[in-house]
């Protein structure tokens, strides 16, 4: 973990955009246009993995060996390098807990996974966190997870509750940092209307089956689109989003749903990112198209308009 110089405790100078993911991959659908963004406006971007994916496939043939899944945590640590690399992201932060497997997996019961992890020792690796990069904009994900894996919902709770923590005295003093009370919250969401459009475009054109012959209810992971509070455009970016995903490689298959996605869908997927916003000290219009809506005026930032 980053040890910080005294002088990191004043105001930073650059507004900084910190987002709480649960595997190696997941900084890109939701947040790698923010990120790019921000990078690209001269923010400081920084970038938290809770957990090394060590449970995930490994989707390139040939490389699905015992070998290759032992290391896996270090190769998806190098894969994420990478993609943040692409996306601007300046730092990389482990909260260091093994991968709990899809919902339903024997992975799940893992002793040394997120999922089980001491509750307040894990929201105080997030206070540690908050406190130490002070970010002005913090996201994770909604409590629906996403998709409803464990992780994604244990980040959900371990970042909302570090968030209250992180800015009261009276709890993990023990850190010795002092508290920062993070300006602006979100919450990370799938909007529905973009999901149930793709899922009838997919239909339509004979690549998905119709919605009734799968038991996967992925409709109760979508946000309904009015409690979404903020839709930024991110498509200047798309380009580097995909760039991103390809240097993930051990989880790429040509024959998963997202490389059967025609590519004018998966441009509609990626241009936009929505959030829900769930606390702000800074007066904000009840519809945003910025995360950084009423924190520009506040500190001098690069050039916001150079975009990739
Ligand atoms: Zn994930």
């Amino acid at each position: 973990m980053a040890q910080k110089q005294e002088g990191a405790f004043m105001m930073p100078e650059r507004l900084t955009l910190m987002a709480v993911h649960a595997h190696p991959d997941d900084e890109i659908f939701g947040t790698g246009g923010v990120f790019a963004r921000a990078a690209d406006e001269g923010m400081r971007t920084v970038l938290v993995v809770s957990t090394g994916g060590e449970e995930g496939e490994i989707r390139v043939p040939g490389r699905d060996t015992p070998e290759e899944h032992a290391r896996l945590a270090q190769i998806r640590a190098e894969e994420l390098r990478r993609s943040a690399d692409v996306l601007g992201i300046e730092q990389v932060q482990f909260l260091g807990y093994r991968d709990s497997g899809m919902l339903g997996t024997p992975a799940n019961e893992n002793p040394e996974n997120f999922l089980n992890s001491d509750r307040d020792e894990a929201v105080g690796r997030v206070v540690r966190l908050i406190r130490e990069v002070r970010p002005d904009v913090l996201v994770t994900y909604d409590e629906r997870g996403g998709y409803g894996h464990p992780d994604h919902v244990t980040a959900h709770e371990v970042t909302t509750a570090g968030v209250e923590a992180a800015a009261d005295p009276d709890r993990y003093p023990e850190l010795g940092l002092p508290v920062w009370s993070v300006p602006k919250f979100y919450n990370s969401v799938n909007p529905r209307s973009v999901w149930t459009w793709i899922g009838q475009q997919m239909v339509e054109r004979g690549i998905a089956p119709e919605p009734e012959e799968s038991d996967y209810d992925y409709e109760s992971y979508m946000a309904p689109d009015e409690v979404i509070t903020t839709r930024v455009d991110v498509s200047p970016y798309v380009a580097r989003k995909k760039a991103a995903l390809m240097q993930h490689e051990t989880q790429i298959s040509s024959d998963d749903w997202l490389n059967r996605m025609p590519e004018d869908l998966m441009d509609t997927l990626l241009s936009t990112e929505s959030f829900i916003r769930v606390r702000s000290v800074v007066p904000v219009p009840p519809e945003e198209d910025d995360l950084f809506a009423g924190l520009r005026q506040a500190t001098t930032v690069g050039d916001a308009g150079s975009v990739a």
